[in-house]
């Protein structure tokens, strides 16, 4: 091992905060992945790029989101107008309140609890959906909500967030619904164990949103989002409960709400309302749509990192950087 090397290796770890054993594994790993094209020094240096690529694409969708028409607003007030704007066009709605990053758990289930009242105020027909990772899978906190919630009538709704968040939120579910809460999940379709979960959730009858997933499965990278969620429609249908058929993608959206109609699932279409919609899909189908009311500071809908995998990434966000957000008003009814 040349000391150059191993500078090189122990800087990177430094800069990353890993040990140099798991640094060196990822150099040995991109050297045998490029069947001998890079020498091990070319291979540490090509990882100090892909993580300066994956630092810069951070950086890029943190800016992006601060002031992104993603969002209805930053504040419950803009949630609440475009969730009633959703309603009188007869749209069901959820609101999302999206926490800035390091927002306390209890701060962020006030939040929650405020939506909930300020709905039940409101007197529409929405849900609240919540993360319940960023609450610290606290059950004081959920029990703030939930009860909140059975008071005002709301149904409270887990998003579905990272791979690894997956087993803690279920738990969560299952406590919940054995409490008797009106609950429903989230079911990310580009998951390896993503099957066994629509079977734990048909059995628990619980509602499922069913979506492609924002992150994805490194037990199965290749996974055709399409397929997968094609697939999963395909065991939900006629057995469960209700399935809100989350994409904007029509080749997705029209198979699966056919297929569950066929099949007698109850089913709507759920939309983001950032994104051009597929609300006509849903008439045709005579399902209704559930709006995503997303406010506070809202993630983007799509990895910046995947640009070079998916190039329309790149339109979509240089359009994110042209169409900024305009506090109050309806960025996404615009499209809708
Ligand atoms: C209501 C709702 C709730 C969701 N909840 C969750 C959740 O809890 N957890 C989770 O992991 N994920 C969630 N997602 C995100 C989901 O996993 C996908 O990442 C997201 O919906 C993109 O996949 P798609 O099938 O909708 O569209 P894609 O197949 O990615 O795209 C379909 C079409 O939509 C258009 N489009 C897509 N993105 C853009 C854009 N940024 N700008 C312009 N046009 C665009 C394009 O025309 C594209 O061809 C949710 C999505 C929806 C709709």
């Amino acid at each position: 091992m040349s000391r150059r090397h191993e500078e090189l290796l122990a800087a990177i770890a430094r800069r990353q905060g890993l040990d140099i054993g798991q640094v060196r594994a990822r150099v040995q790993a991109r050297q045998a992945r490029s069947r001998g094209l890079l020498g091990r020094g070319a291979a540490a240096r090509s990882l100090v790029l892909s993580y300066a690529l994956e630092r810069g694409g951070q950086r890029l969708s943190a800016f992006l989101a601060a002031g992104s028409r993603h969002v209805s607003g930053r504040s419950l007030d803009d949630a609440l107008r475009a969730a009633r704007g959703e309603a009188t066009r007869g749209l069901l709605t959820t609101l999302g309140y999206w926490p800035p990053s390091g927002q306390a758990p209890d701060e962020l289930a006030r939040h929650y609890v405020a939506a909930v009242e300020a709905i039940g105020a409101a007197g529409i027909d929405a849900s609240v959906s919540i993360k319940v990772d960023l609450m610290d899978y606290r059950e004081e906190l959920l029990d703030a909500v939930l009860r909140a919630a059975a008071a005002h009538g709301v149904r409270v709704h887990f998003d579905a967030q990272g791979l690894e968040t997956a087993d803690r939120t279920h738990a969560l579910v299952e406590a919940s619904l054995a409490r008797g809460a009106a609950v429903s999940a989230t079911l990310p379709a580009r998951w390896q164990r993503s099957a066994a979960d629509a079977e734990r959730f048909i059995a628990w009858r619980v509602p499922v949103r069913l979506v492609k997933g924002q992150g994805g499965d490194p037990s199965q990278p290749r996974a055709d989002p399409r397929r997968c969620f094609l697939e999963l429609v395909e065991r939900l249908a006629g057995r469960a409960v209700h399935v809100g058929v989350a994409t904007h993608d029509r080749r997705t959206a029209e198979p699966a709400l056919h297929k569950l109609l066929a099949r007698g699932t109850p089913c709507s279409l759920e939309q983001l309302r950032s994104l051009p919609r597929l609300d006509a899909v849903a008439q045709a189908a005579g399902v209704p749509v559930r709006a995503y009311v997303a406010y506070g500071r809202f993630g983007l809908p799509y990895a910046v990192g995947e640009v070079f995998r998916r190039p329309a990434i790149a339109a979509w966000v240089l359009r994110d950087l042209l169409v900024r957000h305009r506090s109050g008003t309806s960025a996404a009814g615009d499209l809708g």
